[in-house]
């Protein structure tokens, strides 16, 4: 059954779940608010829905949800921000402790950055332009391995692509001040959902580790 239906089901499952099996817990939530300890920038892709991968209760994770989980850099232009209204939110209203940024691997977006850096079409009038902000992520990839072309370059893509938008998180005022005052961590986050498995960027050893 893939209808409307699907969706109004699973409505019902939740409902049980939450409001008839456990009455309390959206009404602390009403009651005393959101709390969440985190916020997470992810893909808009179907399969890494952040929610189902860490397993998190409504109120755990503040998500904002993108193409290519994408950071923006700062930009005071009195345009439309929402990925930076989003971020703004979570530090100065919600005062979250982390943000962690989560790319995968497979991913469609920065794959349309690849091909359209390559000569391909731009695939719309917004995609091209967002995903442009990741042509470096391509560029570094490249710089580190000559040649490097296909899935090898899209994975290396990928992975520069989370530490390139750890960095456009700094250039955030309050984020900066967050992170200085010791009450915000920035982490940086890789899916591969090949195999199920997640690394993490540890700037130390400049190198992403896998979660055992
Ligand atoms: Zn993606």
């Amino acid at each position: 059954m893939s209808s409307i239906e699907t969706l109004l089901n699973g409505f019902r499952k939740f409902r049980e779940l939450y409001y008839e099996k456990s009455p309390g817990l959206y009404r602390d939530l009403i009651h005393h608010g959101q709390n969440p300890r985190f916020a997470v920038v992810a893909c808009s892709d179907s399969r890494v829905d952040p929610a189902i991968v860490l397993q998190t209760e409504p109120g755990d994770i503040f998500a904002v949800r993108n193409v290519a989980a994408l950071v923006p850099p700062f930009e005071q232009d009195g345009l439309y921000h929402g990925t930076s209204a989003a971020l703004e939110f979570a530090v100065r209203g919600l005062h979250v402790e982390h943000i962690i940024i989560i790319g995968h691997a497979h991913c469609g977006g920065v794959d349309s950055m690849i091909q359209q850096q390559e000569g391909g079409e731009d695939l719309g009038m917004f995609i091209g332009a967002w995903t442009s902000l990741l042509r470096e992520a391509r560029e570094r990839a490249l710089a580190d391995s000559p040649g490097l072309k296909g899935d090898a370059l899209l994975a290396a893509s990928e992975r520069h692509a989370v530490r390139l938008s750890l960095e456009n998180l700094t250039t955030f005022p309050f984020v900066r001040e967050a992170v200085a005052a010791g009450k915000l961590s920035l982490q940086g986050w890789y899916l591969n959902i090949f195999d199920g498995a997640l690394e993490i960027w540890d700037p130390e050893s400049a190198t992403f580790s896998q979660v055992s």
